[in-house]
């Protein structure tokens, strides 16, 4: 699908992700105009905001079934532009949310609506028949979750391990100051150059079909473990080949 514009949904409590910084590496990627908004979750319908708190999940191994929101859950997403991510970890079924976003804006075929938000997204996968998070929902409108890329690709195993057998909260601090550095924490600063290769993905999904590619020296790289993510999306920054040619095809 040809797309001649972008338009980029902030998610204001996530300041290390440069909008503007993202913006720029789009235009200079894509040559397209880009233009951004605000947040996308703030000033919705209360029904809007029933409807989000709606796809909770609550049991990873269930299938999706609509939730029945309590006032108070209606009132958490009301609030939810104020509060950190990491202080309201919660589950929401991914392509549900997807299409509650498509209801509230207009979406024509050569725009491609980018929503940021620090909800935490996640999607069941029919083979091993349970839910996992994920940073990247594809699609018109994609959503890209920022606790989604602290959350989704897996620590180093032995990090796992080491926090398994070390039980109090002295060892444990111990614990995560041995690995710091080796994947992303909120508000870790590199959360935003991170961002653009989600982004990247999203605009080649959408144009190419192409969702991820084989190569870890390839930007489109579907990375489990962090440690490829921080590989492919910082030390390496680059298409592979094949990746290369289709980009310069797009627009040709
Ligand atoms: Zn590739």
């Amino acid at each position: 699908m040809k797309i001649s514009k972008v338009i980029l949904y902030d998610e204001p409590t996530v300041a290390e992700i440069k909008i503007e910084e993202i913006k720029q590496f789009i235009t200079d990627t894509f040559q397209i105009k880009v233009e951004i908004n605000g947040n996308f979750f703030e000033r919705l319908e209360n029904e809007t905001f029933e409807k989000i708190a709606s796809t909770r999940i609550f049991d990873l191994k269930k299938q999706f079934r609509k939730h029945i929101a309590t006032q108070e859950e209606i009132q958490i997403e009301r609030e939810s532009q104020d509060t950190a991510e990491q202080d309201i970890m919660i589950l929401y079924d991914g392509f549900e949310l997807q299409n509650i976003i498509a209801e509230n804006i207009s979406i024509t075929d050569d725009t491609l609506h980018i929503v940021f938000t620090n909800k935490l997204t996640a999607t069941f996968d029919n083979d091993d028949f349970r839910y996992h998070a994920r940073a990247l929902i594809s699609s018109n409108p994609t959503i890209i979750s920022t606790t989604g890329m602290v959350e989704a690709p897996a620590k180093p195993k032995q990090y796992y391990l080491d926090l398994m057998t070390n039980f109090s909260e002295e060892k444990i601090e111990a614990v995560k100051e041995k690995y710091k550095g080796e994947f992303l924490e909120y508000h870790d600063p590199r959360l935003s150059g991170i961002a653009e290769g989600y982004v990247l993905q999203a605009i080649m999904y959408y144009t190419t079909g192409d969702a991820f590619c084989e190569s870890k020296e390839c930007r489109l790289f579907n990375s489990h473990w962090q440690k490829d993510l921080f590989h492919s999306q910082l030390e390496n920054k680059k298409l592979c080949d094949k990746h290369l040619e289709e980009l310069k095809g797009i627009f040709t």
